[in-house]
């Protein structure tokens, strides 16, 4: 994971026609609180608002097409993704789904990101753990600010004060909780990233090892111009639009200490 910067403007269709959408669910959930909190009443949000051409266009440019979590690459296949979740949410895997969700945050720029399928269906789905559950907002009174999520949110925050990694595995800086709680709900180290993470690793080496024989023969010409392309390309590795750049950082800053493959 890697920090995100969403574009201070809210797009246009979340500006209008979600936030139309969020008085109205508001109000309506002020007529009869129990009933949706009982789950005999659920919000039925429009997703062709918060997924809109002109969101995910937004999304996609700001997260260079990766996701948000496991910065794969993904391009316009990616789901508009609720970092809290709108209809109902879980403390834990394991336990029951609580109604409603954060219903007043389903069209609001700040709570959507870009997640592929795999993390946001399969893996979050709607966890949202908190540090201290009884300080949840549990409707739009109250203020989302008061609470401590133990998932890492990419655009308030930067992951990789939280999440390092040794070659190819994802582990928590200094054991923190917020690191480790977000490797594990979202398998960081499962699915197929590590092996993922790894080959792109392997690359990065050889070319690390082009630069470092040349500095060893300088009067090599033909070295150094392949040094110089090598160069070139770990520097695009280390960028925020390349794929798995949080793991490169980690492995050329440690200079390959932990053996890769
Ligand atoms: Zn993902």
């Amino acid at each position: 994971m890697i920090r995100i910067y969403k574009p201070a403007v809210v797009p246009e269709k979340l500006a209008q026609d979600g936030k139309k959408k969020r008085r109205s669910h508001c109000s309506t959930y002020s007529r009869n609180p129990d009933a949706y909190q009982c789950g005999d009443k659920t919000f039925s949000f429009d997703r062709s608002i918060y997924s809109h051409e002109s969101v995910k266009e937004a999304l996609i440019k700001a997260q260079h097409g990766k996701c948000c979590f496991c910065e794969r690459l993904i391009g316009t296949d990616g789901d508009v993704e609720h970092f809290r979740p709108k209809q109902a949410y879980k403390q834990a895997n394991g336990e029951s789904l609580q109604r409603p969700g954060y219903y007043w945050l389903a069209y609001e720029w700040d709570n959507l990101y870009l997640a592929c399928p795999a993390c946001n269906q399969r893996h979050k789905q709607n966890l949202f753990p908190l540090k201290n559950p009884a300080k949840r907002a549990i409707d739009h009174k109250q203020d989302v600010a008061q609470e401590q999520p133990l998932f890492i949110d990419p655009g308030k925050e930067n992951p990789e004060e939280f999440i390092g990694f040794r070659s190819e595995i994802a582990f928590a800086i200094k054991g923190n909780q917020k690191g480790k709680v977000t490797i594990d709900a979202l398998k960081l180290n499962q699915r197929s990233l590590p092996e993922a993470r790894l080959q792109r690793l392997q690359l990065l080496r050889q070319l690390h090892q082009v630069v470092q024989l040349a500095a060893e023969q300088p009067e090599n010409a033909e070295l150094q111009e392949l040094a110089r392309e090598a160069k070139d390309s770990i520097e695009k590795f280390l960028q925020d639009n390349a794929e798995f750049a949080a793991a490169v950082r980690c492995a050329l800053h440690t200079q390959f200490q932990f053996v890769i493959g």
